[in-house]
C-alpha cells in the first residue's frame, strides 16, 4: 500500500500537502536554523484520525515528526531526515471554560494565547506566557514543558497541566480530561508527556488550571551596573515582593538592538549596561509596593515606571522582541541554559570568550528568566553546525553546575549532550520509557535520546 494514498483516504486529500511550497514552512525552523528535508505534511482533523494515522505509520515503518506552530528551539519539530510531519494545527478548538473549577480544555493546535483570551473572557487567566504565544500551540508547549516569563510566580506548562489526551506510539489512545485536582491513581501521564517533545505520542487535547485575573500591573525597567547587582536585586524581590510576576534581564547591546530594529524609545537617555524588567500584579496596585522593593536593593543606577499600558507594552518589546531582532543579524545559534543564581554573573562574563576562541568573528547576546536563572544566549556569524562551539559552551555550563536546556527541550539540537546531564540510569529508564510508548520507535526518533552506539 501506498502510505501516502493510505493518509490520503484518512484526512482526505487536501489535508495531505505534499508540493514543495505548501511543504516547506514545515520543513524549517523558526530560527532557520534546522532546514528539514523535502517530506509529507498530514494535517488531521480528529484525535480519531490522529490514531488512524500513526497506526498507519506504525504498518509502514514510517517516523512521524509531531508540529504545532514551529516556534521551537532546538531543531525538534522539522523532518530533518525526512520523517512525515503530522501538524495538530487543525484541533485547534478551545473548550468552554469551567467557571467553577477554573479550568480550560483545548486541542493541541490552539494557540497558546487563544486560551490566555478564552480565560481572560470569563475574568480568568492561563498563566503560562512568553513571546510566542501567538503562534506556539498546546501540543507543542505541553511537549515542550514551555517556561516563560511568569514561571516564577505559577510554574511552568507542567504545573498548569491537569488532564491529557494523547495517542500514544502504540496507537493507543489515553485520555483523562476530568481535570480533578487531587487524583493519585498511578503513574502520572499528563507529567510524563509533558517535556515529552513528541517522541512518546502525539498530544491531541489537554485540560489546563487557570488562574485568578489580576486587575493591576505595573511595569519598571530597573537599570544595574553589572549582572551580579541585578541577580541580587531579583532574589530580594522574589523573597519579599509579594505581587512579583516577572523578572527579566536584558543587557545594553541587546537592547539597542531590539529599538534599532523595530524603532522603539530606549528606556533612559543614557546607556546602562544591565536591565531588568519587574513587573508585580495584583487585585489592588502594586506601585508602591514595588517603588519600595526597588527602592531597597542595592546598586539601582535608574528607573523607569511604565505610566500606561502603551509604554508597559513598549519596554515589554524591549525583551521579547529579542529573539526576532537578533534573527535578522543572521541565523542565531541558541543556548537556553540554567545556572546557579550566584554564578549567573561570572557565567555572563565569560560565555563572549569562550564562544570567540572557537569563532572570532562571532557575536554573543543574552538575555533571559533571571528570577529562575535561566539565560538565553544567541550566537551569530556561527555556521548552523558548529560543534565546536556546542562543545565549549555546554562544557562551561556543566563546569558551573548548570543544565544545557532549561525550557527548550533537547530536541535534536542537544540530544548529543544529553549524557552530559543524566546518568546512565536515568538514561536507561527514558529509553525504557520509550520503548513501552512507541515500541517502533517512530515517534520523532531523532529528538532527546541519542542513538544507542554499538
Ligand atoms: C518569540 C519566541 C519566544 C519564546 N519564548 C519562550 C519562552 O519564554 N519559554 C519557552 O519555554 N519557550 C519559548 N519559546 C519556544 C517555543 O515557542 C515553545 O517551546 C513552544 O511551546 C513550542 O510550541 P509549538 O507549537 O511552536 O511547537 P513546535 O515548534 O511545533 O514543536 C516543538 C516540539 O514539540 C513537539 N510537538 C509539537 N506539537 C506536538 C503535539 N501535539 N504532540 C506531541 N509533540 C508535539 C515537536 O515534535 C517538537 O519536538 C519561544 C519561541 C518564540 C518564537
Amino acid at each position: 500500500v501506498d502510505p501516502v494514498q493510505e493518509w490520503r483516504d484518512i484526512v482526505g486529500g487536501a489535508n495531505v500537502l505534499t508540493a514543495p511550497d505548501d511543504v516547506a514552512p514545515y520543513v524549517t525552523d523558526w530560527t532557520g536554523r534546522f532546514v528539514g528535508r523535502h517530506t509529507t505534511v498530514v494535517r488531521p482533523g480528529s484525535t480519531a484520525e490522529v490514531a488512524e494515522i500513526v497506526a498507519a505509520c506504525r504498518r509502514s515503518g514510517t517516523a512521524i515528526v509531531p508540529q504545532g506552530g514551529n516556534t521551537g528551539m532546538v531543531g525538534g519539530g522539522v523532518p530533518l531526515h525526512g520523517e512525515v510531519v503530522v501538524s495538530l494545527r487543525r484541533l485547534a478548538t478551545v473548550g468552554e471554560v469551567d467557571p467553577v473549577g477554573h479550568q480550560v480544555s483545548a486541542g493541541a493546535g490552539a494557540t497558546v494565547e487563544a486560551v490566555q483570551l478564552a480565560a481572560a473572557a470569563v475574568g480568568l487567566r492561563y498563566a503560562v506566557d512568553f513571546g510566542g504565544r501567538g503562534t506556539a500551540t498546546v501540543g507543542g508547549s505541553v511537549a515542550t514543558n514551555a517556561g516563560g516569563i511568569n514561571l516564577i510566580r505559577y510554574g511552568g506548562t507542567r504545573e498548569q497541566l491537569v488532564g491529557i489526551e494523547a495517542v500514544l506510539g502504540t496507537g493507543d489512545v489515553v485520555r483523562r480530561m476530568t481535570g480533578l485536582v487531587k487524583d493519585n491513581t498511578g503513574y502520572h501521564l499528563p507529567s510524563l508527556l509533558c517535556g515529552s517533545e513528541g517522541t512518546l505520542g502525539i498530544v491531541t487535547e489537554a485540560r489546563f488550571r487557570l488562574v485568578p485575573a489580576v486587575e493591576h500591573r505595573v511595569l519598571a525597567v530597573v537599570a544595574f551596573a553589572d549582572v551580579p547587582a541585578a541577580v541580587a536585586a531579583a532574589s530580594a524581590w522574589r523573597r519579599g515582593l509579594r505581587d512579583l510576576e516577572a523578572a527579566e534581564l536584558v543587557l545594553h547591546d541587546g537592547v539597542s538592538l531590539v529599538a534599532e530594529q523595530f524603532g522603539l524609545p530606549l528606556p533612559f537617555p543614557v546607556a546602562h549596561p544591565v536591565y531588568v524588567l519587574v513587573e508585580a500584579a495584583g487585585s489592588t496596585d502594586p506601585t508602591d509596593e514595588l517603588a519600595d522593593a526597588v527602592a531597597a536593593v542595592a546598586g539601582v543606577r535608574d528607573v523607569a515606571v511604565a505610566p500606561d499600558e502603551a509604554r508597559r507594552a513598549a519596554l515589554w518589546r524591549l525583551r521579547e522582541d529579542h529573539a526576532l531582532a537578533i534573527n535578522r543579524v543572521g541565523v542565531p545559534h541558541k543556548f537556553d541554559v540554567t545556572l546557579p543564581q550566584h554564578l549567573l554573573g561570572e557565567f555572563v562574563d565569560r560565555v563572549p570568550a569562550v564562544v570567540t576562541a572557537e569563532l572570532p568573528d562571532a557575536r554573543t547576546w543574552i538575555f533571559g528568566h533571571v528570577g529562575d536563572g535561566n539565560l538565553h544566549v544567541n550566537v551569530t556569524g556561527a555556521p548552523p553546525d558548529a560543534p565546536a562551539l556546542d562543545d565549549a559552551v555546554y562544557g562551561l555550563v556543566v563546569a558551573m553546575g548548570g543544565s544545557i536546556s532549561a525550557e527548550h527541550g533537547i530536541g535534536t539540537a542537544k540530544s548529543r549532550f544529553l549524557a552530559m546531564q543524566r546518568s546512565p540510569a536515568e538514561l536507561a529508564a527514558m529509553r525504557a520509557i520509550k520503548t513501552a510508548l512507541d515500541p517502533d520507535g517512530i515517534m520523532n526518533p531523532a529528538a532527546i535520546l541519542p542513538p544507542v552506539r554499538g
